[in-house]
């Protein structure tokens, strides 16, 4: 806090206003700060809020995307895997190019191709997941269906047992090769934290549930075909996947009872998967051991596919839930995103609007009323640049400054008026004895009046006789014609004074000496010519006496002129009156 010394200049007196404490900065200066740090608090924690949830966002959408893409390699995976069952089927007889069984395969085929055509398309944008196992898995697809299309062109009768085993072993080195692929997906690329890791496994165990009962199907496929005897090895092997089947079941079945929604469709599993898919193998298993099948390969895979389709059906439903899911939480994540920018963007407007309002409503408004306030304190014209102000509180103000205003006025002409009551002589009318001292003062009454000035000093010869003689009203009368004759004589900026009871002065701005003697002179022979009118229609003349000087006329140089001014008078009164003197 600071104190000032505030001076105020009335036009009655100055008075001052000390040890007023003002605060250092203005009020405007500090809401402008506080707005401006608010707004700033504000936009900080816009940035952590976007950045965390804009974090979020992000990582609900590649999650997303993941696993989408998830889903297409599976998709791919099980199309290639499925297209052993007609396969199997060409491979254990002969098939006219026109029969059903061919336009099977074409058709399966066609799935595999457009299934792993999807996964390279979608895999694209995501930079992080390479396409090579796709690649590698077309590849080995075609080389596994040369060797098919190889077998198909041999007559059945002249097929062997391994020529037949050769092309089914290529078939799975194509599902194979796409494995490392699902793995990769399923661990690591479904969001930065793994999210749906668990979920993503899970679907790749129902997958290779799937892919392993196929697998026994194919193991089954030469050896029906021959109508041989499974060998131990494969016998072995199949016990293998069967155990490791229902191992996997197992370990998955918990997981999917979880959403009410799947559990028809783990029962439907263990139904026709777990039951008439599980006793065809075992019967086949038993055909196996003589060789003797009564099943042709394209009858054990009308049979047994079947049997497969109801993992395929609670592996697609359980990743669309776990898709519907992630999509869930994209469109949670995005709203919240939302929510907060647009909240954002409120409080930005608003902290503005406030500052722009306080601005115009109350900060223009009071600086005004405080420019206001101080010409009036200065006696200087208000600006009149106030309009209609939306707050009453300030209208209030403007209303209290005008009212102000209207005082000061009245209180200016008040003052006015009682000085010129002041420096007025009552009889005459012109300024009286106080004047002509405040003259030499320097009021600023005056201020018009130059330093320079011409002094006459005017006594009207034997006055006292005409009031002797003719009574002291006819004297006043007499007094009054007198300053009507001077008045009428000298010009407006001339200061014409009564400053004794029959005793004249007039002051004149920058004049010579010799111009001051002849307008004495003028006056002299005026008051001289003029008639005065008495009471009974008589009139009177009468004459008068001039004494002039020059000089300044401020303090002691003003007492000195009219000093001179005296002196020349009294010579005037002892020249025989009627006369213009001056000493200088
Ligand atoms: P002189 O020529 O020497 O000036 O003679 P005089 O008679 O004028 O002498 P003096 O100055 O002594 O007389 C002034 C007279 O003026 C005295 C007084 O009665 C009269 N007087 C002063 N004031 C007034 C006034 O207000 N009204 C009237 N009627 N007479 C006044
Ligand atoms: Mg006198
Ligand atoms: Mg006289």
């Amino acid at each position: 806090m600071m104190h000032r010394v505030l001076e105020v200049s009335g036009p009655m007196r100055t008075f001052k206003i000390s040890d007023i404490s003002i605060p250092k900065a203005s009020l405007h200066g500090k809401l402008v700060t506080g707005c401006l740090i608010l707004l700033g608090l504000s936009l900080f924690l816009a940035c952590i809020l976007l950045s965390t949830i804009g974090a979020d966002y992000r990582r609900a959408k590649l999650s997303y995307e993941n696993l989408k893409f998830y889903q297409s390699v599976i998709a791919a995976a099980n199309a290639v895997s499925a297209e052993r069952g007609p396969t199997n089927t060409l491979l254990g007889g002969n098939f006219l190019s026109s029969s059903d069984a061919w336009a099977r395969l074409q058709t399966f085929r066609n799935a595999s191709d457009e299934k792993l055509e999807t996964v390279i398309q979608i895999s694209k944008p995501i930079t992080q997941i390479t396409s090579t196992p796709i690649l590698n898995s077309k590849s080995e697809l075609q080389k596994a269906r040369n060797a098919v299309d190889k077998e198909l062109a041999i007559d059945f009768n002249s097929r062997t047992l391994p020529s037949i085993q050769e092309p089914i072993d290529r078939m799975f080195r194509a599902v194979d090769a796409i494995m490392p692929l699902i793995n990769a997906t399923a661990l690591n690329s479904n969001g930065p934290q793994g999210d749906f890791v668990d979920e993503a496994l899970i679907g790749q165990k129902l997958f290779e549930i799937r892919e392993y009962a196929g697998r026994i199907g194919s193991i089954l496929t030469p050896y029906i075909a021959m109508q041989k005897s499974i060998s131990n090895s494969d016998q072995a092997k199949i016990e293998q996947i069967r155990g490791r089947i229902t191992q996997l079941w197992e370990l998955t079945k918990p997981y999917l009872l979880r959403y009410p929604s799947l559990l028809d469709k783990v029962n439907d599993v263990e139904l026709k998967f777990f039951g008439e898919g599980i006793n065809l193998i075992n019967t086949l298993q038993s055909q196996g051991i003589t060789g003797r099948f009564l099943f042709s390969t394209q009858t054990m895979t009308d049979a047994i596919v079947p049997t497969f389709l109801p993992l395929e059906v609670i592996r697609v439903s359980y990743l669309n839930l776990m898709a519907t899911q992630s999509s869930n939480n994209l469109a949670s994540a995005s709203a919240y995103l939302f929510a907060i920018v647009f909240l954002v963007c409120i409080v930005i407007s608003i902290n503005i609007i406030l500052m722009i309002w306080t601005q115009r409503v109350i900060f223009v408004p009071l600086l005004l009323a405080k420019e206001a306030i101080i010409a009036l304190s200065e006696d200087r014209e208000i600006d009149d640049k106030r309009n209609d102000h939306t707050g009453r509180e300030i209208n209030d103000v403007f209303r209290a400054i005008s009212i102000l205003q209207g005082r000061l006025i009245e209180r200016r002409n008040l003052t006015q008026e009682l000085k010129m009551h002041a420096l007025t002589d009552g009889l005459t009318g012109l300024l009286n004895r106080r004047a002509f001292d405040e003259l030499g003062n320097g009021h600023v009454f005056f201020s018009h009046v130059g330093l320079n000035v011409g002094l006459i000093v005017i006594d009207i010869d034997n006055f006292k006789s005409i009031n002797d003689s003719l009574g002291h009203p006819t004297g006043d009368i007499v007094l009054r014609s007198l300053a009507d004759t001077l008045r009428a004589h000298v010009r407006s900026s001339d200061l014409i004074i009564r400053h004794g009871g029959e005793e004249f002065a007039i002051v004149m701005s920058e004049v010579s000496l010799e111009q001051l003697k002849a307008s004495a002179d003028k006056l002299r022979a005026a008051v001289e010519t003029s008639k005065i009118s008495i009471s009974d229609g008589n009139e009177i003349s009468i004459t008068a006496s001039f004494g002039v000087s020059i000089g300044e006329r401020l303090g002691a140089k003003w007492l000195e002129v009219i000093n001179q001014a005296d002196k020349a008078l009294y010579l005037a009164k002892h020249a025989g009156r009627n006369c213009v003197r001056s000493i200088q």
